[in-house]
């Protein structure tokens, strides 16, 4: 079955004519929201791993890419993912060295970094241009919610004028932005969720990750979860929830993904995440039986400006 939004294969195929797959990559880099900087402890839903618990921080980055590509057939095509923890934390230098690591095979064609905003300067954003003369470059933001208020909640560390100002300046240059939200954060209702599709409308973005927030052992959330301070969503609010992100969000944005998942065994609830594939068929089918679709409901003014993206405090 076809899936009614349009995904991250489609956008592959039509660049490269065929599937394109991901090697993720440790880069080593640590989180001014962990050591200090510009703050302590972390997102509250962020584990020690800063979301790379599969990944093998033993092994150099050339190691990593390595293990992946001298098995794979030579037609093949791959994005590097740089993916744990923020990948544009450290001078502009050290970053070359650790993204021209990953870059040593010409099967390779995107370079994709995970990061954060208040990571994102003119210099950075000079450094990535550059790579976008020879490569595909993604810059992933985890914005998780437009609301400043939730974003003080879980401790996220910069406000909604700071992500504003990184994506101006990445796409002022042409990178695309691709843009990490949660569903499912303590006290959002759905109206902030439609704000937050109205604040990426407005960014005119060029792909999100859509993520069911999920509570991982030893995090903060965990703590908050196990003193009853909130209720995790159901799978079926999940699935509704998510409805509406994806008929809501222009039509042009790419859906990277539309669930999350971490390992197992530090999985501390909700019990449904790990049901993706049933997630994923089912709001398949619950929006072909409504004849629903990508942007269906799709208006450029949802929200009041002063409600939405706005300029205010952006570099020029
Ligand atoms: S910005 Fe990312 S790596 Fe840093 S604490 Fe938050 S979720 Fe973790």
């Amino acid at each position: 079955m076809k899936h009614p939004y349009y995904t991250m294969n489609q956008l592959m195929h039509e660049h490269y004519g065929k599937k394109i797959r991901k090697i993720c990559i440790d880069g080593g880099f640590t989180c001014p929201n962990r050591d200090g900087t510009c703050g302590t402890g972390g997102c509250t839903f962020c584990g020690a791993r800063g979301a790379g618990e599969q990944l093998d921080p033993t092994k150099t980055i050339r190691e990593q890419a390595e293990a992946v590509l001298k098995n794979a057939p030579a037609d093949s095509a791959w994005i590097v993912y740089f993916q744990n923890f923020t990948n544009t934390y450290a001078a502009p230098e050290i970053l070359r060295e650790r993204y021209d690591a990953a870059l040593f095979d010409e099967r390779v064609k995107v370079l994709d970094i995970g990061t954060r905003p208040d990571c994102i300067t003119e210099e950075i954003a000079d450094l990535l241009a550059k790579y976008a003369e020879k490569y595909e470059v993604w810059t992933e933001l985890g914005l998780q919610t437009a609301s400043d208020k939730t974003a003080k909640a879980i401790n996220r560390g910069y406000d909604l004028n700071c992500f504003e100002r990184a994506v101006q300046m990445l796409k002022t240059r042409g990178l695309p932005v691709i843009v990490h939200i949660i569903i499912g954060l303590p006290d959002e209702t759905p109206d902030d969720l439609r704000h937050t599709v109205s604040v990426l409308n407005r960014c005119h973005i060029d792909g999100i990750k859509i993520h069911s927030l999920f509570i991982m052992k030893d995090t903060k959330l965990a703590e908050q979860y196990e003193a009853g301070a909130f209720t995790p969503i159901s799978m079926q609010t999940y699935i509704d929830r998510t409805i509406d992100v994806l008929t809501h969000i222009s039509p042009d944005t790419v859906i990277h993904r539309v669930t999350g998942n971490c390992l197992r065994e530090q999985l501390l609830a909700p019990d449904w995440i790990p049901q993706r594939d049933l997630i994923i068929t089912t709001i398949d089918r619950k929006m072909a039986a409504n004849g629903w679709y990508q942007g269906c409901f799709y208006q450029p003014e949802m929200f009041p400006v002063e409600q939405g993206i706005s300029t205010k405090g952006a570099e020029t």
